[in-house]
């Protein structure tokens, strides 16, 4: 892979930095409009981790052809240095402050691109490999994440561990230079795709809780490791059951100390929050208001209203996300943002439902499969990366200082 260009980097030096957020975002957004396709357009990808398909066979070859276009996708902002933005330069990255990643995203998020396959990678592992990880981990295992050369998943909910993840059960026993792996995962997203997973194991028999976990990395292709796609009620495949039997990990391939994985896991769980909440594919705003004009109801004041709240949602949202990068003190933001996320993808797509009327269901357009996709996907945002419910705890929790549930100690915890 040739080495990423500096084109995020201003030439004039650093400004005042809404002048110099002015000028990278109008160097962002020329260089999007020059590679990237529009929202809406043919081959628009910004929800493509949807997969319907009518039979397994067909499932394997779209998510194929959705992880094949991402990786692509996320190869070319690397290459025209656009990927990694702050990540530090040693890991591939370009250095660049928090605001720039972020007012790189907004405006990446207006076009009909994606990268959120890879955002397990991307996102949740590499923060923990950063927190956590030895140097060699990081030098490992960091650039072919941002190079989009290996597609990571996370192996942590279990049958009977989800909002409290610390009730995992997957065993870890000491085996011939590491680690013999086994137990079952489920609702795991991308498994079948991947080629690693950051795997939440218990290591130290009779320990319960948050004491004797620990976080191995696990190669989704080594013997003993079985995917099995779960179909969802739209028809499409999002997610999986992973059963592990008898897998062997490496002793290298602990993340953080031998009964520390529930801070590896924290620190991957906070991140997965500000990712879902930071996401744009369910920010529909503008696709709604290209619906409505398509649908000649854009003149229409009910349906202005409904295109004006989402757009202001859109904008509380990217404020939120602002505030936090400003101020890390932000109590509780990650679950605000998760929350208003969810929310917004469920108004939005059912706005983009009754807007088309009939034709949701039984249109035949891409524009009408990808809002009833929309539609069908919403409630699981709900539920992916901590429910709606463990969101509201911890706000009343971290943010507004309310008594804990000592009984609880709860999958964002
Ligand atoms: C789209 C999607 C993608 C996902 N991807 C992954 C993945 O890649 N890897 C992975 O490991 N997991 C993944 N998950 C799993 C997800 O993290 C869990 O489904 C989630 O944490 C909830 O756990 P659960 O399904 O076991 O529900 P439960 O924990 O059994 O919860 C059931 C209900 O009880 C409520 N509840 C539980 N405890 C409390 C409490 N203390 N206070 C108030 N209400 C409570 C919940 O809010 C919920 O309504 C994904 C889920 C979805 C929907």
């Amino acid at each position: 892979m040739s080495s990423n260009q500096s084109i995020g980097q201003s030439d004039a030096g650093l400004g005042e930095p809404a002048t110099e957020e002015a000028a990278f975002r109008a160097r962002a957004r020329i260089w999007l409009e020059a590679n990237a396709v529009g929202r809406g357009e043919p081959g628009d990808f910004s929800a493509s981790h949807l997969f319907s398909a009518k039979d397994l066979s067909e499932y394997w070859l779209r998510e194929r052809e959705a992880f094949d276009r991402v990786v692509a996708w996320q190869r070319k902002l690397y290459e025209s240095g656009w990927a990694g933005i702050s990540w530090p330069k040693e890991h591939g990255g370009q250095g660049l402050p928090e605001w720039a990643e972020e007012a790189f995203g907004e405006e990446h998020g207006r076009f009909g691109v994606s990268t959120k396959l890879l955002s397990v990678g991307l996102q949740l592992v590499a923060s923990a490999i950063r927190a956590h990880g030895t140097p060699a981990q990081k030098a490992r295992y960091l650039p072919p994440i941002i190079q989009a050369e290996e597609v990571w998943c996370q192996l942590f909910s279990e049958p009977d561990a989800g909002s409290d993840l610390t009730a995992v059960r997957t065993r870890a026993a000491r085996g011939d230079g590491g680690w013999i792996v086994d137990g079952q995962k489920v609702w795991t997203s991308g498994a079948g795709a991947s080629d690693l997973g950051m795997l939440l194991a218990r290591t130290q028999e009779g320990s319960e809780g948050r004491v004797g976990l620990a976080c191995l990395i696990v190669d989704m292709k080594a013997s003993g490791v079985e995917v099995r796609p779960l179909r969802e009620m739209s028809g499409a495949y999002h997610f999986n059951e992973v059963f592990l039997s008898g897998v062997h990990v490496a002793d290298d391939c602990m993340v953080g100390n031998d009964g520390d994985g529930w801070s590896v896991a924290r620190t991957m769980l906070s991140s997965e929050r500000a990712s879902i909440g930071g996401g744009t594919s369910a920010r529909a705003a503008l696709e709604l208001i290209a619906t409505a004009r398509d649908r000649g109801v854009h003149h229409d004041a009910i349906v202005r209203q409904v295109l004006a709240a989402a757009f202001v949602r859109e904008r509380v949202l990217d404020l939120h996300m602002q505030r936090m990068q400003e101020d890390d003190t932000v109590k509780g933001g990650g679950s605000v943002l998760k929350l208003m996320y969810s929310e917004h993808a469920r108004l939005t797509s059912s706005a983009g439902m009754a807007i088309l009327g009939m034709g949701s269901i039984a249109g035949e357009s891409e524009r009408s499969r990808a809002w009833g996709e929309r539609f069908l996907f919403s409630p699981g945002l709900r539920i992916g990366g901590g429910t709606d419910e463990m969101q509201r705890n911890l706000i009343a929790e971290r943010g507004l200082g309310l008594p804990r549930d000592s009984q609880f100690a709860g999958r964002s915890m």
